[in-house]
């Protein structure tokens, strides 16, 4: 047999972490990183949170599962937090960030289909949008990579240009239920949606009774410095899909919906065995009690200037291989002028630096949201040296 027992559909590299330290990770034989991944957007308390932990704790000692069949204090908790803080007045609890999207699309669809519109089942979305590994959500992409082998696709979706109000609009038919995009693109490259773009997606759903869901799965819970990014757009959406972050590490996900988004969600239209369970309830409550306030919010947005400004001036001596800054708050790309794989490698591999490979040439930086100015000055420490020594591949 040659199949290796992780089924081989990751290209694992050679570090194999089994302990966090705040920041850092720490790999099997004692090595050290820096940890800017952060699981991706993940551990955004990073890996020693007492709060986090002692929720966690403390909950799997009382209860780990019961059934939705039964009531949930547990979940109460966390769901009126989250509709005390957004737009959102009903949560639905999923285990991941691509259920909460297969939520969000079915919210979307019933929308209508509730109201008697059979015919609208079409979501309009973005080209280079990630939206998870699910038939549904893979569907939901343009990315020809994540289809290849798995067709036929779930029909149901458009694709038009990311940031192209015109292209959006030009895509509205009699089957248009809505628009779902990510306010930030995160596999995509770290392109946020214009203001434009944003206002624009808005104003088409208000005209034609649409259904605008965001896939906050990666920009939300605080990365870019507010609670959620489509705050800083001015805007409210209908439909979120929330994850990543969210569980500080522990598996959780969540669609927010406003009253009139969720008509049609009703009893016995969907559901999930472990979604919204106690001790994800316990691992959440302790991450919204965390970030959800605006204290926390602007060390996010301060830490994220900060960083920035310090990334843009560094470029500078780097012309040959680094283009820009982009992101919002802790969701920060650098732009780069060679293919950012190797340099991600080189950070890695020679700097003991984790950071995450992403589209559009970037490099996606996604620190922990705690980070203290030591960790940030360790960066720039471990990013100049690497950039000093960095061979570019004579590929590349
Ligand atoms: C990671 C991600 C997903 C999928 O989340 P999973 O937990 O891997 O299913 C969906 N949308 C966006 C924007 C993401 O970044």
């Amino acid at each position: 047999m040659s199949i290796t027992p992780l089924m081989p559909v990751y290209p694992r590299c050679g570090v194999r972490p089994v302990e966090g330290d705040n920041c850092h990770l720490i790999d099997e034989d004692g090595t050290r990183y820096l940890d800017f991944a952060a699981g991706i957007a993940v551990n955004l308390l990073g890996h020693s949170h007492p709060g986090l932990i002692g929720a966690i704790q403390q909950q799997a000692a009382k209860l780990m599962h019961v059934s939705n069949l039964y009531g949930s204090p547990q979940g109460e908790e966390l769901a009126q937090k989250l509709v005390d803080t957004t737009f959102a007045d009903t949560v639905f609890f999923t285990n991941s960030g691509a259920e909460a999207v297969e939520c969000a699309i079915k919210t979307a669809r019933a929308y209508h289909q509730h109201a008697g519109n059979e015919e609208k089942y079409e979501l309009i979305t973005f080209k280079n949008a990630f939206h998870g590994r699910t038939m549904a959500t893979i569907s939901a992409s343009n990315q020809e990579k994540m289809h290849k082998g798995f067709n036929p696709l779930l029909p149901g979706f458009k694709y038009v240009e990311f940031n192209d109000l015109e292209a959006a609009k030009a895509a509205i038919g009699p089957h248009t239920a809505g628009f779902l995009v990510e306010p930030i693109q995160g596999e995509g490259g770290i392109r946020p949606a214009t203001q434009e773009f944003m206002t624009g997606l808005r104003q088409l759903c208000d005209e034609h009774d649409l259904m605008l869901v965001l896939d906050e799965v990666q920009c939300g819970v605080a990365r870019t410095g507010t609670l959620y990014a489509y705050e800083q757009y001015g805007i409210e959406p209908d439909v979120v899909a929330t994850a990543k972050g969210i569980g500080g590490g522990f598996p959780l996900g969540a669609c927010l919906a406003t009253e009139k988004a969720a008509r049609g969600m009703v009893i016995g239209t969907h559901g999930s065995t472990y979604g919204g369970n106690p001790l994800a309830m316990a691992a959440g409550n302790a991450v919204m009690d965390t970030v959800a306030n605006e204290e926390f919010l602007a060390e996010v947005r301060a830490k994220g200037e900060r960083l920035r400004s310090r990334l843009e001036q560094f470029i500078g001596n780097y012309p040959e291989l680094f283009e820009s800054v982009r992101g919002m708050g802790l969701m920060l790309g650098i732009k780069m002028k060679v293919e950012p794989r190797p340099f991600m490698v080189h950070l890695r591999d020679n700097h003991q630096l984790l950071t995450v490979a992403a589209g559009d040439s970037t490099l996606r930086l996604l620190p922990p949201l705690v980070i203290e100015d030591a960790e940030i000055d360790e960066f720039f420490e471990k990013l100049s040296a690497a950039a000093a020594d960095f061979e570019v591949p004579s590929d590349s």
